[in-house]
């Protein structure tokens, strides 16, 4: 752990004559990310951009660069119940790192497995007359990475104040008025399905003008993607929420184009439980990355004038350190999951055994039984298919209600995790019978109440080597490296839509060729994906009608990541696919060492790859209701061996799915033509 913070403070003259105002720049260890932060009238705010190389107009002159500003003057600052550190601050001492500082760290089930990262930091300590009255100081803490920018704040012990209260925070986004908006709207609590709400399930804005009001009248959640026309693309997220602090997300944007963090709502959680947050102060030799003394999460801020950055982005683990250590070595997991398509009447022993069969035929590594087991099959039924599911070398993992007393969802097994007592003795009887997994479900909002809830869960699980992924739930915000038994969350509108509308249906292929942008860069998705079949029901004939190609469909089990993936295949598809589809997912990987993006745009068309050991894997997926045709050029499919790679596609019709080798023209390039809703794969 670095001990640089305070130690390394420079201390710099104070410009105290007449009105005081300071701008420092950062630049990124690339020097082309610039952050400017200024002091002024008591008052801490900041903007960033990029910078472009201007060619020197005279032979041999410099080269002059031109700041592309991306965030606009923004505030900082939180309010607290000993004082309001958004006015009235002083600066104390700021120190600048004197070179980048440079990690290497390993992450097991994101989308890149070793992850090198460089950045440049600015700490600034700061007091207020009545922080200093209290005894407490406030520091800001911003690293600049390459086309990334990370900021949290700490607070410091001075005098006989060891904990505060957080209030609220001024901490804003400010961006051009002409910007567009990829953003979902916070809901309303306690209302949907047996009032668990908010769960992050709301529909997209696309597109749309980022001053246009929230639905529900509560701002955006996590992370924001916004546009700013020829200048680029800039995405809002925040990263490191534990049991310190609670979730936040964006308010609206007030008509100049200021969102501000925003606390969970009072009614979240049954109104129970404050909307701030309680924080122990750091002592002075703290650094941000103690994660469990007077830090609060980081917001993060990625930009560039393409899409590359965002959807490569790995600032969200970056500035996070695990918490904890991994009990066992945990691997990634493809599961069925009977629910997805043969719903409740599914969770019974006969057609689990049928699923459990299903995950030994395809060589995947678990089966998923849901909610409902508690009910219908019973402990000791459950105890059975543990002893099948060991005879036939599938691990089981096994659906939890977390309730507890926060909502009114009523299915079983409930009141097993909600605290520690019941999930230790929960988890030794799940461990002892050889259980991977868990999805637990319905959770109760972002409020700080909810997280420690979360944080409990994550840890004890890992006591008993027991992978967590979650469901009805908040983003995760950096926990695939915080928590290391962590797998996946929900948050997001995901397949079992397709089950319930026919209008999620028509809109499943401009989802699937948003998430790669939008929810999934910053967090592992449990989506559930990949159905094959036609029609979305157990009977034949029956149910809503898949509106995407077959290909699309396996294009999805790579272009969404989860370490995790509850697939939605079922018994029927083995003999009612092409044999090369269900070769496909017999082998396609839920873990990445790389991920690439190549071309697209946000719920149009996205092409990107992503590695598994030394295979590549290359998807393109179109949204768009006209046929699109793309090349793709020798330096995207170098990684591709002439005569092993096969190309995947859905003939020229869009109807008839077909493998064939991979055959590059002469200059090394490939054309595709994807008729809507189709997509192509080159593994
Ligand atoms: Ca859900």
């Amino acid at each position: 752990m670095k001990h640089y913070f305070l130690a390394a403070f420079v201390f710099v003259v104070m410009i105290s004559l007449g009105v005081s105002a300071q701008t420092t720049r950062v630049l990124s260890p690339d020097g082309l990310t610039y952050l400017d932060v200024k002091l002024a009238d008591g008052r801490l705010s900041y903007s960033a951009g990029y910078r472009t190389i201007v060619k020197a107009k005279k032979k041999g002159a410099k080269a002059d660069t031109l700041d592309v500003p991306m965030l606009l003057d923004s505030p900082l600052g939180v309010y607290t119940n000993v004082a309001d550190f958004s006015k009235n601050l002083t600066l104390i001492q700021d120190s600048k790192s004197d070179e980048p500082i440079k990690q290497t760290y390993q992450l097991r089930q994101g989308k890149q497995s070793v992850i090198t990262s460089e950045n440049n930091d600015y700490n600034l300590l700061l007091s207020t007359p009545a922080a200093r009255r209290s005894g407490v100081q406030m520091a800001v803490h911003f690293r600049v990475f390459n086309n990334n920018i990370a900021y949290c704040y700490s607070f410091i012990q001075t005098g006989e104040t060891s904990a505060i209260v957080i209030n609220g925070e001024a901490s804003g986004f400010r961006l051009p008025t002409d910007a567009t908006a990829f953003i979902c709207p916070q809901s309303d609590p306690m209302i949907g399905w047996k009032r668990t709400k908010p769960s992050y399930e709301e529909g997209y804005i696309w597109d749309e003008p980022i001053t246009k009001r929230s639905g529900y009248g509560h701002g955006w959640t996590f992370p924001c993607l916004f546009h700013e026309g020829d200048k680029g693309w800039l995405l809002i997220s925040e990263t490191g929420v534990s049991s310190n602090y609670c979730g936040s997300h964006l308010s609206d944007a007030t008509p100049d184009g200021l969102f501000t963090i925003a606390f969970p709502m009072e009614g979240e959680n049954n109104g129970f439980g404050s909307t701030g947050a309680q924080l122990g102060l750091a002592d002075s030799k703290i650094s941000p990355n103690d994660a469990q003394a007077g830090v609060t999460p980081w917001r993060t801020i990625t930009f560039g004038s393409t899409l590359k950055p965002i959807v490569e982005t790995t600032i969200t683990w970056d500035v996070v350190e695990p918490l904890y250590e991994p009990s066992i070595d945990y691997k990634g997991s493809r599961n069925t999951w009977s629910w997805i398509l043969w719903q409740d009447p599914s969770i019974n022993y006969d057609d689990q055994v049928k699923f459990i069969d299903l995950a030994a035929e395809l060589g995947w590594e678990g089966c998923l039984i849901d909610g409902g087991w508690y009910e219908h099959i019973g402990r000791e039924g459950m105890e059975k298919l543990f002893a099948y599911c060991k005879q036939k070398g599938v691990r089981p993992w096994v659906w939890y209600n977390s309730n507890g007393g926060w909502n009114d969802a009523p299915q079983c097994a409930r009141q097993c995790m909600h605290n520690s007592i019941v999930r230790k003795k929960e988890m030794k009887w799940l461990r002892d019978n050889g259980v991977a997994g868990i999805k637990v479900d319905f959770f109760p909002g972002d409020k700080q109440e909810t997280m420690r809830l979360y944080e409990g869960l994550l840890s004890d699980a890992n006591d008993y080597g027991i992978l967590v992924i979650c469901h009805g739930c908040t983003l995760p915000r950096g926990w695939e490296r915080m928590y290391p038994n962590y797998c996946s969350s929900e948050a997001v509108l995901a397949s079992e839509n397709l089950y319930f509308s026919q209008g999620f249906c028509d809109m499943e292929a401009r989802h699937a060729c948003l998430h790669p942008f939008v929810r999934n860069t910053t967090g592992s998705m449990e989506y559930g994906g990949t159905a094959l079949q036609k029609r979305l029901h157990k009977e034949p004939n029956k149910g809503n009608t898949r509106r995407t190609s077959d290909v699309f469909e396996l294009a999805t089990a790579v272009a969404f990541q989860s370490s995790a993936q509850n697939f939605a295949l079922t018994p029927r598809n083995l003999t009612e696919q092409p044999k090369f589809e269900i070769d496909f997912m017999k082998q396609v990987p839920t873990t990445w060492d790389e991920t690439r993006f190549i071309d697209g745009y946000p719920g149009k068309y996205i092409v990107m790859a992503r590695r598994h050991a030394d295979r590549w894997y290359l998807i393109a997926m179109n949204a768009e209701p006209a046929a699109k045709t793309l090349t793709l050029e020798p330096a995207v499919l170098s990684g591709f061996a002439a005569d092993k790679a096969v190309l995947l596609t859905d003939g020229a019709d869009g109807q008839t799915p077909q493998q064939e080798p991979l055959k590059l023209d002469k200059k090394g390039r490939i054309t595709l033509t994807l008729q809507p809703q189709c997509a192509a794969v080159i593994y």
